[in-house]
């Protein structure tokens, strides 16, 4: 991991979310648009850890 860079606190370092079954219907994964899919984010720009609700923007 490159220095000033932490685990994506969105996907978990991932790259990918999951969508949530009841929501898709079918088993959906997504790309992390906070890290775009590199699992990794410059320190700073982690998100604060709120209810599971993924906010559509
Ligand atoms: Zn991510």
């Amino acid at each position: 991991m490159k220095s000033g860079y932490i685990i994506c606190t969105r996907c978990k370092g991932n790259g990918f979310l999951r969508v949530p079954y009841k929501a898709a219907r079918e088993e959906v994964t997504v790309k992390c648009d906070l890290c775009d899919s590199q699992g990794e984010i410059p320190e700073g720009l982690e998100e604060e850890a709120t209810e599971e609700t993924e906010s559509i923007q």
